[in-house]
């Protein structure tokens, strides 16, 4: 469940240390460096160049650390240039039971649309990935921690659904912290079910879905269309779970192994087919399409 908290990023959360969860953001200014230059890796803590991170995907050149990459940084990374076509980018969400917590969701949600530029936490459409065209669908964690309220619900279900109709390969990427958005309660639970039963529709059709796992996929996004793809792709050192190890520890109290929601324990365990760095997903997701029989 989001806990209705925006993702950290406010100067007085940063510090100096570069504690996980800060990677990506702006270092304190240095004397005579124009801010925003450079950035501390969430990975290693070293400062580096920004330019030189992006050009890299948004992955640290010391350690490749993955950092957050937003949801049309990923449509760049991924899709061939100038191909995505936006499906439903007109939905918009709405304060079905005028929700309140430190802020009503109402205004959260005007403040979240401004500072990410996106109307909620998911972009879909259709595109090309090295000239193989495929339903795409990316959730940004930056917007209310990437939960799923309704119109991330419905955005993908109508995703999967023209997927089906046009018998297209099916590509979703997760980046959400959040799960379920609270603010929403029912109707965002609900979405779980629909997206699933959307997916179980597709398969039936004989559908390619390839799930691309990202830091964070937690919550209902984990334990529903992020967990249900025929392949199942990581990219490294991510958060995957349902929820959070505190959570998890003080419910069952047992000690739990080190790692145990990061990409490569659960590769290793069977929850995922493989982890893929960020560079190579591009080609990666290609070469499954041309595997799978799809091209
Ligand atoms: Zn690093």
């Amino acid at each position: 469940m989001a806990t209705g908290k925006p993702p950290a990023g406010g100067a007085e959360k940063r510090n100096q240390e570069g504690k996980s969860g800060q990677e990506g953001k702006p270092t304190r200014e240095k004397r005579g460096v124009p801010s925003g230059l450079w950035l501390r890796c969430g990975g290693c803590g070293a400062t580096v160049f920004r330019k030189e991170v992006e050009q890299r995907l948004s992955t640290c050149p010391d350690c490749d650390f993955h950092m957050y990459l937003s949801a049309a940084g990923r449509i760049a990374a991924v899709l061939d240039d100038g191909t995505f076509e936006e499906w439903d980018g007109n939905l918009s969400p709405t304060d079905p039971l005028e929700f309140e917590d430190k802020k009503k969701y109402r205004e959260r949600l005007i403040a979240e649309q401004k500072r990410t530029g996106l109307r909620d936490a998911v972009m879909s459409g259709s595109g090309m990935i090295r000239a193989r065209r495929v339903a795409f669908g990316v959730t940004d964690s930056a917007f209310i921690m990437g939960s799923m309220g309704s119109v991330v619900g419905e955005r993908l279900t109508r995703l999967v659904e023209r997927a089906t109709e046009q018998k297209l390969p099916l590509i979703i990427v997760s980046g959400s912290g959040g799960g379920a958005r609270m603010h929403e309660g029912i109707f965002s639970l609900m979405q779980m079910a629909k997206v699933s039963a959307a997916l179980a529709r597709y398969s039936e059709a004989g559908g390619l879905f390839i799930s691309v796992l990202t830091n964070p996929t937690m919550g209902g996004v984990a334990a529903s269309f992020a967990s249900l793809g025929n392949v199942i792709f990581a990219e490294p050192k991510a958060l995957i779970g349902f929820a959070g190890p505190r959570t998890i520890k003080a419910t069952i109290r047992i000690e739990l192994p080190e790692g145990f929601q990061t990409s490569e324990f659960l590769l290793e365990h069977g929850y995922i087919d493989r982890i893929v760095r960020r560079a190579e997903l591009k080609s990666e997701i290609a070469r499954v399409i041309d595997y799978c029989g799809w091209s």
